[in-house]
Parts: structure tokens; C-alpha cells; sequence
């Protein structure tokens, strides 16, 4: 990509390029001045002079028209040149949402000018035979935005639920937390998986708001799912999404939360995946050091599934390590997820850590993490994730 960005220098006089030329690239002013000249009536007038971070001779990006106008130099300038070869690159990466509306807007262009050859940056995708690629970007932004829509008005209605499941110690069987896990209750579709909704809410921001809402929720609800645990330090679990962390008011917001329902920062578990850290390493450190200082723990969530590296893992205040279900569920079967699963435990014990093995179904499965020395376990074997209402207070 970088291969289409190119940074030249031009003398004052220069000319960049002439009415009439065709045109395949766009220009960005880094310093100096450039003055524009067209002819109008018969006549070469000067029309306008632009300078720094000013952009020119962007219609050459989506019309291969020639050039309506002379660029000259007046100034020794340094322009970025932006070929339309990378703008085509974008366009093609790019969310279906912003394509289709570039999309239309380009449309539109094309036909304030009356060009009965529609030639553009999207040519490609404008000819007969990728019409049906077309459409299809247009399914997916609609669908998208009739989703992204749906999350918004389910938040104001109040659609969203969570529901908790038991995280035991695993000789014992006592429960010790519960993880909170979103569901949406949609008046059309019924329960929805949080897979289904979350990765869009992540691409639009609205993670930011359903995630104070979900630790909102398991806030208020910690005093009664407290009543159902019986271990001495007991902890509500609640995901927390690579992009909620790097809200500048995350730590204040979860201050904010806990101090309004009166729980005690102990009792709260954070949990996040290797991405976070991965992303805004820097940023994550920060924030994390500040929850943990509150007195919050954190849980790294699917373990073996990312990629950390021990530094990481030392690096950061994390207390608690979950082993992911892919190892766990195969663990009988492969020698290498028993590997992994017996190596990770180890691993996670020398950083002074604990181990939440995920996803275990049965007592065999069981059995085999107590021997390879895992704490504690979550899976359908103790508990399905259930609403508030159908969790009872431990015996
Ligand atoms: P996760 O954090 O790894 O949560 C565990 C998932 O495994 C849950 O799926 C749970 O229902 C499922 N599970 C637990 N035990 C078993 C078992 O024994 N067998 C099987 N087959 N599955 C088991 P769920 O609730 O569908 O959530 C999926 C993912 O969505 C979560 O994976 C988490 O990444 C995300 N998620 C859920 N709620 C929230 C939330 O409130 N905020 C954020 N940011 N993410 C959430
Ligand atoms: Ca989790
Ligand atoms: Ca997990």
C-alpha cells in the first residue's frame, strides 16, 4: 500500500500538472503553496491558491476525466501524491457501510456531471459483471445498519439480560463466582448469543455503553447471586471488550458503578482477552494497574487462544487465568491439549495465579484437571449460565 504513497519536492514555477492532462492521482500539500488556474472564457485565470494539508486534484480519484485545471507551484512545495490505485485498495478494505455510502455519493456525483461514460474508482465494481458484488455490499451495510439500529433501541427498551453462571472450586464443588453473560431478548427472534451481536456492537461504539450496562446490571445483582456462593472470598466475573478500555473514563465509570451499589471492590473480577493488551499494550497497563490498585482482580479470558507471551503474563496484574474450552473439551481425547491445558496450570501457578478451567462437561474432565492441580472449574457440570431468578442461595 505504502508503495502508492510517494512525497515529492517541486520548485516554485513547477508545474504539477496541466488542463487537459489525465489524471490518476490526487495531491496533498506537506508545505508550500500551489496555485490553480483554469481557463475561462478563452482566457487562463487564476481560481484558487491553496497551501498546507490542503488536498487537490481529488476528482482525478473517482472520475478519469482529464484535468479541468493547471496546478502551479508558487512555492516550493512537498506534495503527497495519493494514486488512485490506493484509494481502490481502501475502498475494497473498507466497512460495507462506508462503501456503500461512498458508494452513493459517487452515484450522485456522476450524475450532477452528466458523464454518460461513468468511469470512476469504483469502476470495477460499477460494471455489469460485478453488479451482483455490488448488491451484496449493499445486503451488508443494510443489514448492518438495521442491526446496529436494533441494539440501539433495545438498550432504551431494555431487551438486554444477564444471566450468570457458577464458577467452582473444583475438589469441593463449591460455588466461589459467577460469571455474568449477556443475552439479548429480542421481541422478534427471542434470546440471541451475545456472538451474534457483540462484534457489531464493538464495530460501532455501542460496546461502550452495553458494557457499563451489563456491569451496571451484575452490580445490582451481586448481593442476591452472592447468597448463592459459599467460599470465602467470593467474586462476580463480568467480560469487559477490547474497546471499553480504552474509553478515557472506564476507571471512573466502574468506580463509579460499584461505589453506587456498594460493592466491595474485591468481589469484582474483571475479565479480558490477550487482544486488549495486544492492541494498546501501553494504555492496557495503565488502566489495569488502576483497577487493580481499587482492589479488583482481573481474569485473562480464553487462555491458549491469543497470543501471550510470559512477559505479558508478568507484566500485567493479572490474578486469575481461564483456560479456554477448546483445550478442555479435547483434553481426554489429545495428548496435546492435555499438554497444553497441564503446561498452562503450571505456568499460571509459578506467576502466583490462579486457574478457572472452562467449558467442563463431565466428571472425567473434571477429574483429570484436579490431577493436573487446576482450582477451579465452569461448565454445563455445575451449572448452564441462568437468569437471576433461577439461581437459589447456597445451602
Ligand atoms: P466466554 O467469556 O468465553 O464465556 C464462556 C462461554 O462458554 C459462554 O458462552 C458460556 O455459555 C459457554 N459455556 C460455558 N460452559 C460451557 C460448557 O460446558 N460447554 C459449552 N459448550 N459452552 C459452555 P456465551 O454466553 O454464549 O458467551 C459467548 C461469549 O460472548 C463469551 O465467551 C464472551 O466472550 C462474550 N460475552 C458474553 N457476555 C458478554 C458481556 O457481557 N460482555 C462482553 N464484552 N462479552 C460477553
Ligand atoms: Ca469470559
Ligand atoms: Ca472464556
Amino acid at each position: 500500500m505504502l508503495n502508492n504513497l510517494n512525497r515529492e519536492i517541486y520548485g516554485a514555477g513547477d508545474i504539477i500538472f496541466k488542463e487537459g492532462d489525465a489524471g490518476d492521482c490526487a495531491y496533498l500539500i506537506e508545505d508550500g503553496l500551489i496555485e490553480i488556474i483554469a481557463t475561462v472564457n478563452g482566457q487562463e485565470q487564476r481560481i484558487n491558491q491553496i497551501g498546507k494539508n490542503e488536498l487537490f486534484g481529488e476528482v482525478a480519484l473517482i472520475d478519469h476525466q482529464p484535468r479541468t485545471a493547471t496546478a502551479k507551484v508558487l512555492e516550493k512545495a512537498v506534495l503527497i501524491t495519493i494514486q488512485r490505485a490506493l484509494v481502490n485498495e481502501l475502498l475494497e478494505k473498507t466497512d460495507p457501510i462506508v462503501r456503500h455510502l461512498l458508494l452513493v455519493i459517487l452515484d450522485r456525483y456522476r450524475n450532477k456531471r452528466g458523464t454518460s461514460q461513468p468511469q470512476s474508482i469504483v469502476q470495477q465494481l460499477d460494471q455489469a459483471e460485478v453488479t451482483s458484488k455490488r448488491n451484496a455490499i449493499r445486503g451488508e451495510a443494510t443489514q448492518k445498519l438495521t442491526m446496529a439500529n436494533d441494539i440501539r433501541r433495545a438498550l432504551r427498551k431494555d431487551e438486554f439480560e444477564m444471566y450468570y453462571q457458577p464458577i467452582c472450586a473444583l475438589s469441593s464443588g463449591r460455588v466461589a463466582g459467577f460469571e455474568a453473560l449477556i443475552r439479548w431478548r429480542h421481541p422478534a427472534q427471542g434470546l440471541v448469543s451475545p456472538l451474534d451481536f457483540l462484534w457489531l456492537a464493538e464495530q460501532t461504539g455501542q460496546i461502550r455503553e452495553l458494557g457499563l450496562w451489563t456491569l451496571e446490571r451484575s452490580c445490582r445483582d451481586w448481593p442476591i447471586l452472592r447468597k448463592a456462593t459459599n467460599f470465602a472470598l467470593p467474586f462476580v466475573s463480568v467480560n469487559m471488550s477490547p474497546s471499553q478500555l480504552t474509553g478515557d473514563s472506564f476507571v471512573e465509570d466502574v468506580k463509579a458503578i460499584i461505589a453506587r451499589h456498594r460493592i466491595p471492590p474485591t468481589e469484582l473480577k474483571l475479565e479480558l482477552t490477550e487482544t486488549v493488551i495486544i492492541n494498546k499494550p501501553e494504555i492496557a497497563l495503565n488502566l489495569l494497574n488502576r483497577l487493580t490498585d481499587m482492589g479488583s482482580s482481573l481474569a485473562i479470558d480464553d487462555f491458549g487462544t491469543g497470543h501471550s507471551s510470559l512477559e505479558t503474563l508478568n507484566r500485567y496484574p493479572i490474578g486469575t487465568m481461564k483456560i479456554d474450552r477448546s483445550f478442555t473439551s479435547t483434553m481426554l481425547t489429545s495428548a496435546q491439549s492435555k499438554e497444553i491445558v497441564g503446561s498452562s496450570i503450571r505456568l499460571a501457578h509459578s506467576l502466583g495465579m490462579d486457574v478457572v478451567a472452562e467449558g467442563i462437561e463431565t466428571e472425567e474432565v473434571r477429574g483429570k484437571l484436579l490431577e493436573l492441580g487446576c482450582n477451579f472449574g465452569q461448565g454445563w457440570l455445575f451449572g448452564k449460565p441462568s437468569e437471576l431468578k433461577n439461581i437459589s442461595p447456597a445451602v
